[in-house]
């Protein structure tokens, strides 16, 4: 056993994702968003080390959606929380899908679902339909702290986020 966490440090500079994660993801927001609505879905991970963090599940919490947005109950943000802490890991992630360009909103800037420094939220756009797991084609956003979020240009996108077999 290494280290217990508990909270994802500030210094994580890179995050290990399974291609089969990547491959869940994708055909979770896309078969969520089904064409016609945002979809969000969250991914759990474990922390490696000061400076790594490897995703380990993709969670599709119970979600209410529309063309225009997504909402997650609290009592499902607890259970979720519940649970993820329960395995000694955290929700490093959300991403969810836009009808049309990928950005992060104001809202999705107010709402996002992992709130702690250093979160990470991606925007798939078109609803997912076009999705093929590049990370490069979406627009990937890095909480800064105090509700501030950092779009990461394509060199940031290739260190944070390393597909792994
Ligand atoms: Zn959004």
């Amino acid at each position: 056993m290494g280290k217990e966490w508990t909270a994802v440090p500030l210094t994580i500079a890179r995050y290990r994702v399974p291609a089969q994660i990547v491959e869940a993801s994708v055909c979770a927001l896309r078969d969520g968003s089904a064409g016609t609505r945002e979809w969000v879905i969250l991914w759990q991970g474990r922390i490696l080390d000061e400076t790594t963090a490897e995703v380990t599940r993709v969670h599709v919490p119970r979600q209410n959606t529309g063309p225009l947005h997504f909402n997650i109950s609290i009592d499902e943000r607890l259970r979720l929380l519940d649970d993820v802490s329960a395995e000694g890991e955290f929700i490093l992630a959300q991403l969810h899908t836009h009808p049309r360009q990928a950005f992060h909103s104001e809202v999705d800037d107010r709402l996002a679902i992992p709130k702690h420094t250093g979160a990470i939220s991606i925007v798939v756009a078109d609803f997912g339909v076009r999705w093929n797991g590049d990370f490069l084609a979406t627009s990937v956003n890095r909480h800064l702290g105090a509700g501030r979020w950092h779009e990461l240009r394509p060199d940031e996108v290739r260190e944070l986020l390393e597909v792994i077999p």
